[in-house]
This record gives structure tokens, sequence and C-alpha cells, in this order.
């Protein structure tokens, strides 16, 4: 590292311990632009901040959605990634929680109100002010776009921060921290366990946590994809079942089977073909975030009383609750180690579903 001393004029407007550090990342500079070489400055600690240096990141879908800003949100440069682990490196004043060497994790949120009803109800990620995402936000102190995990340090109030063990190879773990979380959330949220019929639609970053979250929680679960070579992984990964979901002669047989189904698909698709596949009083489960909105047949719904809902990450006391699960139970991803040159390759590799089952970065290859 070869880190220089720079204190912008936003650092200056708070109260700081230390001068802010030069970091190296790979940003993306407008919607059609490859991810690049970027140079950011992370802030000086506050007292309540915990520095990490970043060891392995995953690479989420909604990376890809970001920084081509198709859900028209993005500030730019937008340096993505939301699924970090690392080692802490300094601590601010008055941290309690962490120390120096801590192996932690950061996800998709960094910030919240605190203080309205979802916040004290350690539902961060439904703060009614807006919860601060960890990057292509805005610091709520300096007003600063939050930078992500494709870079080598970051800096996130200890709230924020969760605990990581050390029982899981920690590459295998970085992708917990939203594909994990993203899938547990819902699942715990609806109780799916022992004799339910769970649906598990895309078998990528998220649709490999529900597998073997779902299986790990007594479902029996069925891999519903668009990829027949992805079967032999589906079963290994915890799938009883594996559907073609291009086949109709498959899913007419799996017509008002499921009790409940998670739907993790990235890009444009029917949601009435599967909502057709729950049973009565069966739960579609949204977490797959296409950018263009759906067309639903209510009557699909009516005819079975079946309910289609959302669910957005995990509140940050349910994210420790579930990689503290992951850790007891010898859960994490199947993942692809790559270097950070490779993110762009990546992308194009995960529009095309080949992905098996999530990129992680390796940090080192950041030089
Ligand atoms: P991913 O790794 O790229 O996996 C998506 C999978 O969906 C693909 O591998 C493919 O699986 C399937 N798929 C792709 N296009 C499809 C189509 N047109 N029709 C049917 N299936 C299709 O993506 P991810 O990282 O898991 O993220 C999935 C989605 O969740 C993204 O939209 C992301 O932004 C969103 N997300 C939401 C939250 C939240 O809080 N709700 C959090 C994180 C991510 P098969 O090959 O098996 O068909
Ligand atoms: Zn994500
Ligand atoms: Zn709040």
């Amino acid at each position: 590292m070869t880190d220089t001393n720079i204190v912008t004029p936003a650092e200056q407007r708070v109260a700081t311990a230390a001068p802010t550090k030069v970091t190296r990342a790979y940003a993306a500079q407008a919607p059609d632009a490859r991810l690049a070489p970027f140079q950011i400055e992370r802030r000086a600690l506050r007292p309540r901040d915990v520095q990490l240096e970043i060891l392995y990141c995953g690479v989420c879908h909604s990376d890809i959605h970001m920084a081509r800003n198709e859900w028209g949100q993005t500030i730019y440069p937008v340096v993505p990634g939301h699924e970090i682990v690392g080692r802490v490196t300094a601590v601010g004043d008055d941290v309690t929680k962490f120390r120096s060497g801590d192996l932690v994790g950061v996800g998709c949120m960094v910030d919240s109100c605190r203080e309205c009803v979802n916040c004290r109800k350690g539902l961060e990620q439904y703060c009614l002010v807006g919860m601060v995402l960890t990057y292509s936000a805005r610091d709520r102190i300096s007003g600063d776009i939050t930078y992500g995990g494709y870079s080598k340090q970051i800096v996130v109030d200890e709230d924020f921060v969760l605990r990581v063990s050390d029982k899981l190879p920690l590459a295998q773990v970085a992708p917990l921290l939203c594909a994990g979380i993203t899938t547990y959330s819902p699942l715990r949220h609806w109780n799916v366990g022992k004799g339910h019929k769970l649906g598990v639609i895309g078998l990528g970053g998220l649709g490999h946590m529900a597998l073997k979250l779902g299986a790990s929680f007594g479902a029996e679960v069925t891999m519903l994809s668009t990829s027949p070579e992805k079967e032999a992984d589906a079963r290994r990964l915890g799938a009883n079942k594996f559907a073609l979901t291009r086949d109709q002669a498959q899913l007419k047989e799996l017509a008002g089977y499921f009790d409940f189904i998670i739907d993790t698909v990235s890009a444009k698709h029917d949601y009435n073909m599967y909502l057709g596949l729950l049973a009565t009083d069966g739960v579609m489960m949204c977490v797959g975030a296409p950018p263009t909105p759906a067309e639903v047949a209510v009557f699909t719904l009516i005819t079975g009383r079946r309910s289609l809902a959302g669910s957005g990450i995990g509140g940050i006391p349910e994210t420790q609750e579930m990689l503290d699960y992951c850790a007891e139970h010898g859960i994490s991803s199947d993942i692809e180690l790559i270097d950070i040159a490779y993110i762009n390759e990546a992308y194009e590799r995960m529009l095309k579903s080949d992905v098996h089952y999530r990129f992680v970065i390796d940090m080192a290859s950041l030089s």
C-alpha cells in the first residue's frame, strides 16, 4: 500500500481523528463505461468508525444494475461492491465492538437514521428516512458519495459492521453479506422449513444461497432454472428436484405445487407463469429486481388466495444471526475467485447466466 494523506474540504467539516486515505479502487464513470482503476478517498476516522482492509468482495448482480444505472439512481463515479470481508486495521476512539485484527464484514448498507420505527426494530433496510447504501449513496454527515468494496479499504460506522467467524473460508463468506442475507431474511420471515415445498427461481448468486438455506431449514427444494447444464450442481447444492422452466411440460407437472417460491431472477420475466405453480395460500417472495415493471394477472392470485411479496436484504441484527447460523452449519457460497482485472468479463458472463455461483474478487489482485 502506498496511501497518501489528503484532507478534502468535505472531511474538514467533520471532527476527524486522522487524515483521509487515498485508496485504490475500480469504478465506472458512466452507464456505458467499463470498470477501470480509479483512486478514491476514504474519510478520516470518526469516533465510532472502523477501518478495514478489504480481503474479498463478492460480485452481486445489483453491482451490474447500478454500474449501468439500470435502476436510475446511480451517482457517478460508482465503485460497486457490497459483499465485503476484511480485517480491521484501525478504530475510532469510541469504538467498543471491534479492535484491530478482527475479521469483519460489511453488506449493502452503511448507515440509516437509527431513530425511526423500523430502525428501532433492527430493520434498518426499511429505514423510513432511507438507509445509506454502501455505494452510490450520500454520506449522512459529509454528503460525500459512498464507495463500495471494489477497493482496498473502507471506513464504516461500527453499528454497520458485522462479526465474521474464522470457521469458514473467508472468500466464500463474502457473498453471505448480500446473497446470503437477502435469501435468509424472507425464508425466516415466512418460516419456511420442514413440511414445506420451496421453489427457487434462478440458479445464480442469490438462488444458490436460497437453495442451500432452504434445504438447511428442512424444506423440500425444487430448482427452477433456464440452464439445463446446472442440474447436477443444483442437486449437489441441496435441490431435491430440478425443473427446466423453458419446458412447458415440466412446468405443467408443477402447477399448484409449491407452498413458497423465491424469485431471484435479475431480468424481465413472466411472473404469472410462476404464480401458477403456487398452491392455495402459497407465497411468492420476490428478491430479484429487474429494472422494468412487470404485469401481474390478478386472477392468478385470486383463484388460490396466493400472495406476491417482496423482500429487501436484511437488518443488521438478522445479518449477524445469518452469519452465525452459516458458521455453525458450515454454509458458505460456491465461488469462482477472480482478479479484479477480470471484473468486466465477469459481468458479461453473469448476464449470460454463466455464473457458478458467485464471482468473488481477491482484493490482493488490486495493486
Ligand atoms: P445472478 O447471479 O446473475 O443470477 C441470476 C440468475 O437468474 C441467473 O443465473 C439465471 O439462473 C436466472 N435468470 C437470468 N435471466 C433470466 C430470465 N430472463 N428468465 C429466467 N431466469 C433468468 O444474480 P444475483 O446476484 O443472484 O441477483 C439476482 C437479482 O436479485 C438481481 O436483480 C439483483 O439486483 C437482485 N438483488 C436483490 C436484492 C434484494 O434486497 N431484494 C439483494 C441482492 C440482489 P438460471 O441459469 O438458473 O436460469
Ligand atoms: Zn447484492
Ligand atoms: Zn430509520
